[in-house]
């Protein structure tokens, strides 16, 4: 076990700790974590976790291994900021990346992405290889739906991310994209995890609706051992048996994420309640439980789009949402990141990574 210490435990307090852990018959070295101090209990004992995080000094006690793992060295007070072409999530900055499930027509993927960045989104989102639960539904328009949604990104100036579903979608389509997505069915499809990780660009890795967290860090964990430690994880809701919802949105699994790992938690709500009348008010919950990020469906004729067309928020609403949550980042000194990326400044650029917001 490890005793994470209190940033102000001095001198004296260190040492009363040592001669409590003594008194209980323990011996443990003191180690650095990062910016903050340790205290490794290097005897075996069977006295539980809370009792020892009771112990004066101790902010919380973590298990041993969690120390070994990639994903928990990305620990830090404040959390670390991953960069997607340049709009920022994490370390105080909240990012909107929304956009239509999936990229229909040139016109209305640009009518979208207007919108949606007049709304204050930093970022485009769009699917062009979709995953459906049944194969007789629309799967998406492919790489040539990939360059429509490319030619719009540089035209409206927001850098854009799309789910790649198979591993051989990165050697044809990772040059265009500013970031990639792993959906929720593919989180556990550790091939495509490294071979997307190779590209080097920020991967949003979404939760498995029937995923644990450790099941779900240990995903990332993949992504982090290929070499990329720009990842986004996405809570979109897990599985219920109960029919009010799509999924079961865990809003408390981002507090309990930023307290222990140092990557943005990001909050796609529109999967989870698989209802627009829904979307704002869990957005709102999920940012005022901290969340680096909001994914939202969002599109100006919902009843025409060919897939999920149930959670598809329309603009007014999208646009009465961000003013609320500006206004509610304000509250916690948090800012709303911007896109950084200046619209037709560069069609031929893939990866729009100078700037920031
Ligand atoms: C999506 O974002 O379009 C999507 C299919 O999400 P998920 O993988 O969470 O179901
Ligand atoms: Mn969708």
């Amino acid at each position: 076990m490890i005793l994470l210490l209190h940033r102000d435990a001095d001198a004296a307090v260190r040492g009363r700790l040592q001669s409590a852990l003594s008194a209980l018959g323990l011996s443990a070295d003191e180690v650095r974590l990062g910016e903050r101090t340790g205290v490794v209990v290097t005897s075996a004992t069977d006295l539980p976790a809370d009792s020892l995080a009771r112990l004066e000094g101790v902010e919380r006690v973590l298990p041993l291994e969690e120390r070994g793992s990639l994903v928990h060295d990305t620990w830090c007070e404040g959390g670390r900021t991953v960069a997607l072409g340049g709009a920022r999530f994490g370390g105080g900055f909240t990012g909107l990346i929304a956009g239509p499930c999936t990229v229909e027509s040139e016109e209305a993927l640009e009518q979208t992405a207007r919108l949606v960045k007049e709304a204050g989104a930093c970022a485009l989102r769009g699917g062009v290889f979709k995953v459906r639960t049944s194969p007789h539904s629309y799967q998406g328009g492919g790489l040539e739906a990939l360059q429509r949604m490319h030619r719009v990104s540089r035209r409206v100036g927001l850098p854009f991310l799309t789910e790649f579903t198979d591993p051989r979608q990165v050697a044809v389509a990772g040059e265009l994209v500013d970031g990639v997505q792993i959906g929720a069915r593919h989180m556990q499809n550790f091939p495509l995890l490294t071979e997307v990780a190779a590209l080097g660009k920020p991967i949003m890795l979404k939760r498995h609706m029937g995923a644990g967290v450790d099941e779900w860090l240990l995903a990332a964990e993949y992504i982090l051992k290929a070499g990329n430690d720009q990842v986004l994880l996405c809570e979109r809701g897990v599985r219920t048996s109960d029919r009010h919802v799509r999924f079961l949105l865990d809003v408390s699994v981002v507090p309990y994420l930023k307290s222990r790992v140092g990557l943005p938690v990001l909050v796609d709500p529109s999967h989870a309640a698989g209802d627009w009348r829904l979307v704002s008010s869990l957005a709102k919950a999920a940012v005022a439980a901290g969340a680096d990020g909001l994914l939202i469906e969002a599109h100006p004729a919902p009843e025409s789009t060919r897939c999920d067309a149930s959670q598809a928020l329309p603009p007014a609403d999208l646009r009465a949402l961000m003013n609320h949550v500006r206004q509610m980042l304000a509250l916690d000194g948090r800012r709303l990141s911007g896109p950084a990326l200046s619209a037709a400044a560069d069609e031929s650029s893939t990866s729009p990574r100078a700037a920031s917001a």
